[in-house]
């Protein structure tokens, strides 16, 4: 299988200024890939400063890493020529948090819409050109006569993340790195928007990258996903393995803090106990956090255990587990897809 995107052992540190020696590290050895074929989901989950919203700019060629690649169709984005770089341009869409803040107040729903079309030729006239629009706002369940013409003030949070979601499908993107879609949405259009994001992911072939906080909607629309705590890989693998049966302790804590519907387990948010304290720069990140934390977690960072070969784990309960590289990630998920394809040839046969 070919790679369409490709994220190779990339590391992104962030330093207070030139003279300054305080030094933040964002993303450490990451790697991962999107493949040519099948269309995958993939969540990225973390906390605030987990480093996901640093993977997503980085991938989008908008921060350039400190070390490592990334690669699309087999090309440095960074070394790409004008031809490449404006088809990974078109190819690599994202969708922002919060749509309102990407809207020139002055301009209309038309004009978000067409930029992209006249940028990128993508129609040969006026009619060639409104019958796309209103083809690509049905795609993502609006309808264009209560839509066009309208300013974004006109339109609800939801309409307007939705014209986002259109504006990105125009283009016909193999990828969509959706950073945070629903998190300014109201909760009741949240499932409605993922779900239609999920439609666009099986009925055009687009892969997705879900950036969010919220393991609950990467638990119901994606394949695969990973877990990043304070910039490294936690966790990760087939999203029901890791939600269901979650292995890291990090991992455990977020599970443990999503609300459950039964009114006899009320709902408190999982508190991790006192980890054990005097963690340096070469300890496992979450050792101050995780109640069991040995003495080895303080010596050296646990490497990426692979505990079956469909996920892998950062953490040294799993040391019977053969250690492993970060590009594994690679083959874990292709070992989720190929399930996930079986499962569902098996259901439609
Ligand atoms: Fe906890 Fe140690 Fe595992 Fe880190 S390596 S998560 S400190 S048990």
């Amino acid at each position: 299988m070919a790679a369409l995107l490709e994220a190779r052992n990339v590391t992104k540190v962030f330093s207070a200024g030139i003279l300054s020696k305080k030094r933040a590290v964002a993303l450490e050895d990451f790697s991962f890939t999107i493949q040519d074929s099948p269309p995958s989901f993939t969540a990225v989950v973390g906390e605030s400063g987990s480093g996901k919203t640093t993977l997503a700019r980085i991938l989008l060629g908008l921060t350039e890493p400190t070390s490592g690649t990334v690669r699309y169709k087999g090309k440095d984005i960074r070394h790409m020529s004008r031809a490449e770089h404006r088809t990974y341009l078109r190819e690599v869409q994202v969708i922002f948090q919060d749509p309102y803040e990407v809207y020139n107040p002055f301009y209309n729903v038309d004009h978000v819409l067409e930029t992209p079309i006249t940028k990128f030729r993508l129609a040969n006239s006026h009619k060639e050109r409104r019958a796309l629009i209103e083809r690509t706002l049905h795609a993502v369940g609006l309808r264009p006569e209560e839509t066009l013409g309208r300013f974004p003030h006109q339109l609800s949070g939801g309409q307007r993340q939705r014209i986002m979601v259109a504006r990105a499908l125009l283009l016909r993107p193999r990828i969509i790195i959706a950073d945070e879609p629903v998190s300014m949405v109201d909760a009741s259009l949240r499932a409605t928007i993922l779900k239609n994001l999920s439609q666009l992911n099986k009925e055009f072939g687009i892969s997705f990258i879900y950036i969010t906080h919220d393991l609950t909607t990467a638990y119901q629309v994606s394949e695969n996903i990973i877990v990043l705590y304070r910039g490294a890989v936690a966790e990760a693998g087939d999203v029901e393995h890791v939600v269901q049966d979650p292995q890291h302790p990090y991992t455990q804590l977020l599970v443990g803090s999503i609300p459950l519907p039964d009114p006899h387990h009320p709902w408190a948010a999982a508190k991790a106990p006192a980890g054990l304290s005097g963690s340096t720069a070469e300890s496992c990140k979450f050792t101050d956090r995780c109640p069991y934390a040995m003495p080895m977690c303080v010596e050296q960072p646990p490497p990426l255990f692979r505990t079956n070969p469909r996920r892998v784990s950062a953490c040294y309960l799993y040391r019977d587990s053969p250690a492993t590289v970060p590009e594994t990630l690679t083959d874990v998920f292709a070992g989720s897809v190929a399930d996930s394809n079986q499962d569902h040839a098996a259901a439609d046969g």
